[in-house]
């Protein structure tokens, strides 16, 4: 006997037994534990990390290097990983362009000593989650890791792509068909949001909050006009309609076209 009680004895209270103790078994498989992996090259950092996390229930895997942390961070379905940046053997920055050019999702904080403006932009433009310098308090590490297991491991592109069009916010670029499409910044943020929500109507007061801003007082008409100009620009490029008019609704943007 393994435990009190089990295994059940037989008849209608050993079925039960068994399926609860299935569902059970599969709840844990859904639910958790969360797994996170810590790639950290100062020992007693990573420890603590470690330490801290293990004691609030999560599963954590630690690696010292960013050869290793590329290795288990491709291998297995972590929750989230914690990724510093000055790591011997490979740098975080590369480990995470890596992943994300393999397709691999995995949340990333990155927690680092580099406080610059700049490292944090540019960390962020290569697929990072979330920019924590160190020392942080732990239990903004935890809370940033909470955050960013909720979001879960959704397809995160840097460069967007829908049909013909791609989109690189970091280096403000955008081509349709392999022609380069000059855009204003207000148009070029148009473009963003509708080619984030790709199939997807979305209103016209969903664009000017997205887009402008929420508190934004001007006409709404204005949103109409930068279709048009956005349209316009495309279709130097391309004989394909892409964005197109729901009447009374608002816009979808479709890779097939309107
Ligand atoms: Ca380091």
């Amino acid at each position: 006997m393994l435990l009190w009680g089990w295994p059940p004895a037989r008849g209608t209270g050993r079925f039960v037994a068994y399926a609860m103790a299935a569902t059970l078994f599969l709840a844990r498989r859904i639910m958790g534990p969360m797994r996170m992996l810590v790639v950290e090259d100062e020992a007693h950092l990573a420890e603590a990390l470690r330490d801290g996390l293990v004691a609030e229930g999560f599963a954590v895997d630690l690696a010292h290097d960013g050869e290793r942390g590329l290795e288990l961070a491709r291998a297995n379905p972590y929750d989230a990983i914690v990724l510093d940046l000055m790591l011997p053997r490979r740098h975080g920055y590369d480990v995470c362009r890596t992943l994300r050019g393999e397709g691999v999702w995995t949340p990333v904080l990155m927690l680092t000593a580099k406080d610059g403006e700049y490292d944090h932009a540019d960390a962020l433009d290569l697929g990072v989650d979330a920019y924590l310098t160190k020392p942080s308090p732990f239990v903004v590490v935890l809370a940033t890791l909470r955050a960013l297991v909720r979001r879960g491991s959704l397809e995160r592109p840097v460069v967007l792509r829908v049909g013909p069009l791609t989109l690189d916010p970091a280096e403000h670029r955008v081509s349709c068909a392999g022609s380069p499409v000059q855009l204003r910044p207000r148009e070029f943020a148009l473009l963003h949001y509708l080619m984030r929500r790709p199939g997807e109507v979305v209103s016209k007061s969903e664009i000017l909050a997205n887009v402008w801003d929420e508190f934004y007082e001007g006409d709404p008409n204005i949103v109409e006009v930068y279709v048009s100009y956005l349209r316009r620009k495309l279709a130097t490029v391309t004989d394909r309609p892409m964005i197109e008019t729901v009447r009374g609704v608002g816009y979808r943007l479709s890779a097939e076209g309107a």
